[in-house]
């Protein structure tokens, strides 16, 4: 059963079996989860979902071209009607309490404290870190003005609403030529241009050569959004035909995915590079599990690649592994 103290976050300190940090796809999912099997469960969210900037999210099963932001509504309404509590703010600090401090030795298994940027101040068994990530852009003057609708990063999110357009990808790291190529399969009208990217090695070289994907070997100085397109400014005398600007209806660009962490590592935990260079990510074991006792992470906070859907999974199925870690602490 719920060992809820008080669930009313306007009456101050406020104690619950689980604080999920972040309620986009992943924290929702795994409060539903948890509240489904009588815990007590507190949801607080900055409400900066990822996508919120896409008007639709795609390859989310029963959902398919859903607003990302009533997808969670909807979400938000399933878990309040199992009685998730919910206050919308910041998590600014959480630490594992002091096990001699004032009504821990009642509860000495109410290990953890968080700070709100509302002034609320929750104390939990456990906590899920469902924070997301943040996406770093090259810093291109107006590239950031299309994110998420003419700028995209995600073939399997957005690539089918421009398939048989002109796209741009814009090179960061070596996996931007894999997002050149995957993007080739909606479109024979694809240019790479190299911008940050290595230079490519033999085999990008055939892979661009045979999938028909332009190579332009510049950087790129602006995107600028325009009636017939992104007008793509390149470093002056470095394209391939001379031209120093080209129009395209939509750029694939790399940004850097970097893991909203900062309250793992208040934790003591470490984030981890992710190989490809994409980004970074704190690193769990297969249900969230994190090496800080007590901490679990989904969602895109722990994966960098999660879609809506792997991260509703990875929530689901945290909150059912919370939910047995706290049983077992109960049979001591
Ligand atoms: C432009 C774009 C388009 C996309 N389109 C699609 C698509 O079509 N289909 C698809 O499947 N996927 C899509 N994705 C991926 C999708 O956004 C992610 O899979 C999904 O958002 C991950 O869910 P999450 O719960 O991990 O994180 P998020 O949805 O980002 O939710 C994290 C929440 O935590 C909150 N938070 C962060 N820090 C704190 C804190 N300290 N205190 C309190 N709250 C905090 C944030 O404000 C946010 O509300 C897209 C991504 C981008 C960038």
């Amino acid at each position: 059963m719920s060992d809820a103290r008080d669930s009313s976050p306007e009456s101050g300190q406020t104690t619950f079996d689980v604080a999920v940090i972040g309620g986009g796809a992943g924290g929702l999912a795994a409060s539903i989860a948890l509240a489904r099997s009588l815990r007590s469960v507190i949801v607080i969210d900055a409400g900066q979902l990822r996508n919120s900037s896409s008007a639709h999210a795609h390859n989310v099963l029963g959902h398919e071209g859903i607003r990302p932001q009533n997808l969670v509504a909807k979400g938000r309404t399933e878990a309040e009607e199992y009685g998730v509590t919910f206050i919308e703010a910041t998590v600014t600090t959480v630490h594992t309490r002091d096990p001699d401090a004032g009504p821990a030795e009642e509860v000495p298994q109410y290990r953890f404290e968080l700070s709100t940027s509302v002034g609320v101040e929750v104390t939990a068994r456990r906590i899920i870190i469902a924070t997301g990530l943040s996406d770093e852009l090259p810093d291109i003057p107006g590239l950031a003005d299309g994110w998420g609708d003419t700028v995209l990063h995600c073939p399997y999110c957005h690539g089918y609403e421009v398939r048989g357009q002109r796209i741009g990808v814009i090179g960061t790291t070596a996996m931007s030529y894999h997002q050149a190529m995957l993007f080739s399969q909606l479109s024979d009208q694809v240019s790479f241009i190299r911008h940050n990217a290595p230079a490519p090695d033999s085999e990008q070289e055939a892979m661009l050569d045979t999938l028909g994907i332009e190579y332009i070997d510049s950087t790129v100085t602006e995107a600028a959004r325009t009636e017939s397109g992104t007008v793509v400014s390149l470093a002056a005398g470095e394209s391939g035909d001379g031209a120093n600007a080209l129009t395209f209806d939509a750029l694939a660009v790399g940004a850097y995915a970097r893991a909203n962490a900062d309250l793992f590592a208040q934790l003591g935990g470490e984030v981890v590079a992710h190989p490809s260079g994409m980004g970074t990510y704190i690193p769990t074991q297969m249900a969230g599990q994190t090496d800080v006792p007590g901490v679990w992470a989904v969602g895109n906070a722990a994966d960098v690649s999660a879609m809506v859907v792997a991260s509703t999974a990875s929530g689901v199925l945290a909150g059912a592994h919370v939910n047995a870690d706290l049983i077992m602490e109960s049979l001591g």
